[in-house]
């Protein structure tokens, strides 16, 4: 039963909840009030059959002066006035001698006779008072068997009844009156429980159907408007609109930016592979010597572009993925020094008329990975290299104490190149970011160089920081914390 209900839609779960507990507060409070009302008024009746007992005692004493009563006797005293309460249907009296046998009755009796329980006459005969119930032609009747005395002589039993049929009507309607009213009760909690349930959900159904549709037409630019309750302020439901037009916001954006990237992609891989199949279809239909010659170095450039472009690709897939750096205890001066002897290496076969030169190498320690830190600030020096055609570039490591802050080393990256426009630094750490993608594509750029620097930072608990002067030069800086 449970289990159904737990399957059922919320708004139905909550309504049966509540009209449970409802059932369940209607029953208990509807038959403590049915069997008080039963009890009391039994009580009731059994107290009034006491007093009529009574007084046809002391009416029967004062019929007699002997220590005995006749049947005509008993009959001249109860059926002399019709009028009396005894004359009205549903009250009786019954005069039984000592054996059992009846010496008379009320006139409301007629023809008919109050059944007789000998085992309630014994007791009555031994001086105690007895309750018994019986039918008496259609009706129930409650009977108060009582001694009769006289002169205070045991010399007989008195049987005083009452019609219960008064009683149980009045329980019946008072039973039909509880069951229909809880029937109607339950009724009004279940509709309006449906109803109340469902107006309370409807904004959690409007952030459901938001939710479908914006899975189905992909348009992310759709929001839950925020309700306010009386009082002014968010409500729950609010809430939960506000946190979901937060994540309808990221998921655009990361959404976008993913179908930017894809375009991107594609976009990068198809340049190079045109050009190489444009060369070789110049190749297989015959070229001079010479054209042949650079058609062939053209395609080598760009298979080594597209070979370059596939690894960083594979790096930044790998840290979408959530791929973690090794941390290893680094000696970092040793890293700089190896990526500055590659870069050196990397201008003098490009024959570029830069100077490069390590200007500072501070003792240091850093938790990393090696390899990748490399990486790293050889892409800067590698983007130094490229983009000075001549002039001087500077590396240099130092570590920084920032007051209450933990050390952290600064592996700076100085050039005198054409330097950057301001306008162009905040998305220079982006995917296939360029400044000039034709000057990018001739020095064999991908574009992605920067983005993962700044992975690989962020990935050290650092950051990376770009000052520039157009016609002065760049400043890159990557900074980590050290041990
Ligand atoms: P790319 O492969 O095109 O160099 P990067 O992500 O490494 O891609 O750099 C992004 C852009 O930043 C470059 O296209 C270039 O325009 C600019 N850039 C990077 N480094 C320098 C630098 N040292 N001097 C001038 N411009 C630079």
């Amino acid at each position: 039963m449970l289990k159904g209900v737990r399957r059922l839609p919320i708004r139905w779960q909550i309504t049966f909840w509540f009209s449970g507990l409802l059932a369940i507060v209607l029953l208990f409070f509807g038959l403590t009030l049915y069997f008080t009302l039963q009890t009391d008024q039994l009580a009731r009746i059994d107290e009034s059959l006491k007093r009529r007992a009574n007084e046809v005692r002391l009416r029967l004493e004062g019929a007699t002066t002997a220590a005995n009563l006749s049947a005509q006797q008993v009959s001249e005293a109860l059926q002399t006035n019709p009028l009396d309460e005894f004359a009205d249907p549903g009250v009786y009296v019954q005069v039984l001698d000592e054996q059992g046998k009846v010496l008379g009755d009320s006139y409301s009796l007629g023809q008919a006779r109050l059944p007789i329980d000998p085992a309630l006459v014994v007791v009555a005969l031994n001086g105690q008072t007895s309750t018994g119930e019986a039918q008496v032609s259609s009706e129930k009747v409650r009977i108060f068997y009582q001694a009769l005395t006289v002169k205070n002589q045991v010399v007989g039993v008195l049987e005083v009844g009452e019609s219960l049929k008064p009683y149980t009507d009045t329980l019946g309607q008072v039973r039909l009156f509880l069951i229909l009213g809880a029937i109607v009760a339950l009724l009004i909690s279940l509709a309006g429980g449906y109803w109340v349930t469902r107006r309370a959900l409807r904004p959690v159904v409007r952030v459901s159907d938001t939710a479908r549709r914006i899975a189905a037409t992909r348009d992310f630019k759709e929001r839950i408007p925020r309700t306010v309750n009386i009082r002014g302020k968010h409500d729950e439901i609010s809430e939960l609109a506000a946190t979901f037009n937060q994540m309808i916001e990221e998921l655009g954006r990361v959404f976008t930016a993913h179908r930017q990237f894809m375009a991107d992609t594609s976009h990068e891989l198809r340049t190079p592979l045109t050009i190489i199949q444009g060369n070789l279809d110049l190749l297989k239909r015959g070229l001079p010597p010479t054209e042949a010659a650079e058609a062939i170095e053209e395609t080598r450039e760009e298979a080594a572009r597209l070979s370059r472009l596939v690894s960083d690709l594979l790096m930044l897939a790998q840290a979408d993925a959530g791929m973690m750096v090794e941390h290893h205890e680094i000696d970092l001066p040793q890293v700089v020094r190896r990526s500055y002897h590659r870069a050196v290496q990397l201008a003098e076969t490009q024959n570029k008329p830069v100077k490069l030169s390590l200007d500072k190498l501070d003792p240091a320690r850093a938790l990393g990975d090696e390899y990748r830190l490399d990486q790293a600030i050889f892409n800067l020096l590698d983007n130094a290299v490229r983009y000075t055609p001549q002039g001087e570039i500077h590396v240099s490591l130092s570590v920084e104490q920032g007051g209450n802050q933990p050390a952290r080393a600064v592996i700076a990256v100085k050039d005198t190149g054409p330097g950057i426009a301001a306008e162009h630094l905040p998305h220079l750490f982006e995917r296939f970011y360029r400044v000039d993608k034709a000057r990018s594509r001739a020095l064999g750029g991908t574009g992605l160089g920067l983005a993962i620097v700044k992975y690989i930072a962020e990935a050290h608990e650092g950051e990376v920081k770009v000052e520039s002067q157009p016609g002065v030069g760049s400043t890159f800086k990557i900074i980590i914390p050290v041990i």
